[in-house]
């Protein structure tokens, strides 16, 4: 076994007995393995060891990567970098998913540049929760008008929001922004139909993320890294 398969069992581990405790084995969440600055070789031992999904935050990257691993044909990309608008034809032409939706602009372009032979692209809207100016997402008193714009587009899936975790230290501001990021989510699947996907866990929030009913994590470091967790 290679350090990448026993990080991913370590993983897939703490979510089973999460889950369990929590009297929710069934729930079923997703993984992406967030592979920017990562390899092929890298990304093709995570594919053997059961991960079909990859995150990029780079466009050109990921683009060379979807391309080098088109024979595994069930491979799921998502970008989850932040869009520029001169980026959006690539992004709706190679990428399954965008999470990083954050202005009306990038909804109506990616929308545009989607192809209508391809599936609607899924995307989720980002939020910049903790209204940190530093951070990327639409800001919360906004977030209700990208949402319409969004769902009106014939060729995007609205699938939900993707959440950053909060850069603060103190525990108490993290659980606050996971439990509006939730509050959010619900309200806006009430909604929308087509709300399934709450984005919200990275290596350091797993469980965390998972007790506010995040069904995506997107993790990097700790699949990729090559020391055990
Ligand atoms: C890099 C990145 C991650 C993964 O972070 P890790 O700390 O490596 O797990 C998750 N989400 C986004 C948007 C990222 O850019």
């Amino acid at each position: 076994m290679n350090n990448i398969d026993i990080n991913i069992q370590t993983i897939n581990k703490k979510i089973k007995e999460f889950l369990k405790k929590k009297n929710n084995p069934l729930k079923k969440i997703t993984i992406i393995a967030v592979s920017k600055n990562q390899n092929i070789d890298k990304i093709k031992l995570a594919i053997s060891s059961g991960i079909n999904e990859f995150g990029e935050n780079y466009v050109q990257e990921g683009i060379n990567k979807i391309q080098k691993l088109k024979k595994h044909n069930n491979l799921i990309w998502h970008f989850i970098g932040k869009v520029q608008s001169n980026k959006t034809k690539l992004i709706a032409k190679n990428f399954d998913w965008c999470q990083t939706i954050d202005r009306e602009k990038i909804a109506i372009l990616l929308n545009k540049y989607r192809k209508k032979n391809l599936f609607p692209m899924n995307v989720l809207m980002q939020i910049n929760i903790s209204n940190e100016t530093n951070k990327n997402g639409v800001c919360i008193k906004n977030y209700k008008k990208l949402a319409k714009i969004i769902s009106l587009m014939p060729n995007l899936n609205f699938r939900g929001i993707m959440i950053m975790p909060s850069t603060k230290k103190e525990i108490i501001k993290k659980y606050d922004n996971y439990k509006k990021g939730s509050i959010i989510f619900h309200e806006l699947k009430k909604k929308y139909q087509s709300i399934d996907t709450l984005s919200l866990g990275t290596s350091f929030d797993i469980e965390q993320s998972l007790l506010f009913q995040s069904n995506m994590i997107r993790i990097g470091r700790s699949i990729f890294k090559n020391k055990m967790i």
